[in-house]
């Protein structure tokens, strides 16, 4: 009998987190559940303990926390439940667990997921805005500590399997000219300009092809979604920007592609389901059964692609800037976004707002050196309020 892979979700009640258990449950040979965490939805992450029957549980919040732990006792289970940040940061980080799926949606994932590397383990990299936030200064961590960085984005999955198996960052001597991320432009890729301005959050989150998360939903609308995986990508392949171009391809099936010196270009395709990402991270190097119904070129018929309009799509040349800037330019135009985006989300402001609330907040903030984690979460901090009065004065 094989020794099964231990494994920690980060986020288990959202939508990578359900895609991660849909892949566990078909392998029950293969993987262990020992820990589980969702934030405020409580009855999911029940029913999700009754079916996977973790070692320990994770809420937001100390009273839920109770209730949920007398639900589990009733029901028979042996799970302790805990609550709040720091016990997220115990369960990434529990010698037991072989790897830890990071799909905490925005700056929350940060710690935790700074933890299972810290832990060295196999981090399964959901959490893009970890990156976006921390860059150098995570990356860095990864090395000191041994982890494995497996990426889930369907981009940079796609990247990571098209690039050397023993790609170790240096582009140059793998002969890697470039990459190009692939984007679908979201739901509104094709709407008359003049109606942007009304889009209610409904219509943001309907994307044509992919289901996830309200807030992932809008950066996708936005395109800001790209901008977060362009700087993403930057640290994780640690290529210059000017290697990492975008292209629009509405049908998402091409992943992403790996452009070499010698004019081959190299691609993972697929439907657009992200058990694929998920599969091909928690077996690597081995392939697994993902549930995931083959690709089906003939009835596809044809892949369109085309560039990004910046006037469109503000919120790209947003993270342009902001990556060309350095230092934590980054951690203000994720802290931005994310204000703008809830804002959105709640009808406080308009979605042509979400632009222009980060473009003020960046103008407010001139980039300043990011020596330490400490200076990410300050940063963070502070331009969450800049961020915030910005929103409030727009509602004027
Ligand atoms: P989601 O909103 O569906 O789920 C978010 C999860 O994070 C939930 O389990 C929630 O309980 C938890 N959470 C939220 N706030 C928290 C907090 N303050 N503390 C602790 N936990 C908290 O989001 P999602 O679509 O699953 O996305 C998760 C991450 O994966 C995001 O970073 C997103 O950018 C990335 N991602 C998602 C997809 C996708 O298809 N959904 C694709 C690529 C990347
Ligand atoms: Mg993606």
């Amino acid at each position: 009998m094989m020794t099964k892979k231990k494994l920690t979700i980060l986020g288990a009640t959202g939508s990578i987190g359900l895609n991660t258990l849909d892949v566990v449950a078909r392998h029950p040979d293969r993987y262990e559940v020992v820990a589980l965490t969702g934030h405020r939805q409580i009855e999911r992450l029940y029913e999700l303990c009754l079916a996977h029957r973790p070692r320990y549980a994770v809420v937001g919040h100390a009273e839920d926390a109770v209730q949920l732990a007398e639900r589990l006792a009733a029901a028979g289970l042996a799970t302790e439940v805990k609550n709040g940040p720091r016990a997220l940061e115990e369960v990434a980080s529990l010698p037991e667990v072989d790897a830890v799926m990071a799909a905490i949606v925005g700056a929350a994932g940060l710690a935790p997921t700074l933890a299972a590397v810290r832990a060295g383990k196999q981090v399964l990299l959901a959490n893009k805005e970890a990156l976006v936030m921390a860059g150098h200064l995570f990356m860095a961590e990864v090395r000191a500590h041994g982890a494995t960085l497996l990426p889930i984005d369907s981009e940079h999955n796609a990247v990571f399997q098209s690039l050397p198996a023993y790609y170790a960052g240096d582009a140059e001597r793998e002969g890697v000219s470039k990459i190009l991320l692939t984007a679908s432009g979201g739901p509104f890729r094709t709407l008359p300009l003049e109606r942007l301005a009304s889009v209610t959050p409904e219509e943001a989150c309907a994307h044509p092809n992919w289901s996830m998360g309200r807030k992932i939903s809008v950066d996708s609308a936005t395109m800001m979604n790209k901008g977060l995986e362009v700087i993403e990508a930057r640290w994780l392949f640690n290529l210059a920007p000017q290697q990492i171009e975008v292209v629009i391809h509405p049908q998402s099936v091409v992943h992403s592609l790996v452009q070499y010196v010698d004019g081959s270009v190299l691609a993972e395709l697929g439907n657009p389901d992200m058990r694929t990402p998920i599969a091909h991270a928690l077996a690597w190097p081995e392939r697994i059964d993902a549930g995931v119904a083959p690709l089906d070129l003939p009835a596809i018929a044809r892949l369109d692609f085309e560039a990004p309009d910046l006037a469109r799509f503000p919120c790209l040349g947003l993270a342009y800037r902001a990556l060309a800037a350095g230092g934590d330019a980054a951690v203000v135009l994720n802290a931005a976004n994310e204000v703008a985006v809830a804002a959105f989300l709640d009808g406080k402001l308009p979605f042509l707002g979400i632009a222009k609330v980060i473009a003020a907040t960046l103008d407010a903030l001139p980039p300043a050196p990011l020596p330490h984690l400490a200076a990410v979460f300050a940063a963070d901090a502070r331009a969450r309020q800049v961020a915030a009065h910005h929103v409030e004065r727009f509602e004027k």
